[in-house]
């Protein structure tokens, strides 16, 4: 063969081996069969390709099924132990580092509260360095044998202009202009490392483990002190999604309105953004003061704080009970109202409610902002559309992150241990 023909197969080979993998990491327990019928590669090239995966500790054989006159057919799994990866959140409120086996279960993580109000890269660095060597000590693992490393940052990550493979960070609302994070943390990881927005690395979670599963077009939309949101469109069976970032927080819902972090005015997230939810609520007459003292505690306060006055009862109980019910009837106004643009504006087929704030408000909020979402889409795109609580908890976004190498790893067919 000539070199070319030679590099043809051999891409072949590997685009073989990556899709076959990413259906098995992707899908339920299937069987050789069922990936040959639905990749449409003939049995013995599955056969092959999954014998090498299974050689490489990628795969195993879980069971078997009975087939229709033939012997039973072995399921076929990912193995969990194959390897681990690490994802990070860097959130305004605090920096998230979990140790995840690569099929994204949770082995340990360490939360860190963030008090300062400008976040350091220096010491956001230090930080995740220092929690990824306490995550993977505790758990036995050598650090460089992660399959890789994923952070989730509040902002954009883009490629340098005048040196390409080199990423910056913008993130306004961390006070970050232009920090190479990636090549920060790269002189201390020997791992792959990949860095991306929280939102867009949400989406992937949520459609790979989450809500938004089996959905078209997922818009996931992450709820914290800011709003953001990740479009997430599957590709064609057996293929990676695609996601894009959308800066939803900063979509001018108030003409005129309150100002934003982000310079300009009457943007959403100055009215559901959870510090403002709070702030909001503090300047209401009847409001009482907080027993916690962190966002998150606060907010979820105020959740559990919803109640109906009794009748006759004191006139400070339902001044009290006033309050919270139109800081709440607020926030499901807007983000109602929000979400409305965005089945608009994406035609959707699903839309998750994700991020730490939206775990704490979507339980009690869902059902009514659902009401407000009908009332302001169009009938057509509002019929084909659901919106759904996200399903993946508080380390959402760091189990986001955890995507990023995996991604990768399936992309290049599980080769990335093997090679460098
Ligand atoms: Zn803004």
């Amino acid at each position: 063969m000539t070199p070319l023909a030679q590099q043809t197969t051999r891409d072949l080979r590997w685009h073989n081996r990556s899709d076959l993998l990413a259906r098995l990491y992707l899908g339920e327990s299937t069987s050789r069969n069922d990936l040959a019928r639905a990749s449409g590669l003939s049995p013995a090239t599955v056969s092959n390709v999954v014998s090498d995966l299974i050689n490489e500790g990628l795969v195993a054989e879980v069971g078997s099924v009975s087939s229709a006159g033939g012997r039973p057919r072995a399921l076929l799994r990912v193995r969990p132990d194959f390897g681990h990866v690490v994802g990070v959140d860097i959130a305004e409120t605090r920096i998230q580092v979990g140790l995840f086996d690569w099929t994204l279960a949770l082995v340990a993580e360490e939360v860190y509260p963030v008090v300062a109000t400008r976040l350091e890269p220096v010491r956001v660095v230090e930080v995740v360095l220092a929690g990824i060597d306490r995550l993977t000590a505790e758990a036995g693992i050598a650090p460089d044998d992660l399959l890789g490393v994923g952070v989730g940052v509040p902002g954009a990550v883009q490629a340098d202009a005048l040196t390409p493979e080199r990423t910056l960070v913008h993130a306004p609302t961390l006070g970050w202009s232009e920090v190479p994070l990636a090549e920060m943390l790269a002189r201390e990881i020997g791992t792959p490392l990949h860095i991306d927005n929280g939102a867009m690395a949400l989406g992937q979670a949520e459609t790979w483990r989450g809500a938004a599963r089996g959905a078209e077009r997922a818009v996931t939309v992450l709820l914290g002190v800011g709003a953001g949101a990740a479009l997430t469109m599957a590709a064609e069976p057996g293929g990676r999604a695609r996601s894009i970032t959308i800066e939803w927080g900063h979509t001018v819902i108030e003409v005129g309105g309150p100002p934003c972090r982000c310079g300009s005015r009457g943007c959403l997230e100055t009215f559901i953004g959870a510090e403002t939810i709070l702030r909001h609520y503090q300047g209401l007459a009847g409001s009482e003061p907080f027993i916690g003292v962190g966002t998150e505690d606060q907010l979820a306060e105020l959740v559990g704080r919803r109640r109906t006055p009794a009748p006759g009862g004191a006139a400070g109980a339902r001044a009290a009970a006033r309050a919270v019910d139109q800081a709440l009837g607020s926030v499901v106004t807007y983000l109602g109202i929000g979400i409305g643009n965005l089945v608009n504006l994406l035609g959707p087929d699903r839309v998750v409610l994700s991020g730490w704030a939206g775990a704490i408000l979507g339980p009690a909020l869902l059902p009514a902002v659902r009401d407000t979402v009908s009332r302001h889409t169009l009938p057509y795109l509002h019929g084909r559309t659901r919106i759904e609580q996200g399903e993946l908890g508080p380390e959402a976004v760091a189990l986001g992150a955890a995507t990023l190498p995996v991604a990768r790893l399936l992309a290049d067919g599980g080769r990335a241990t093997t090679s460098a």
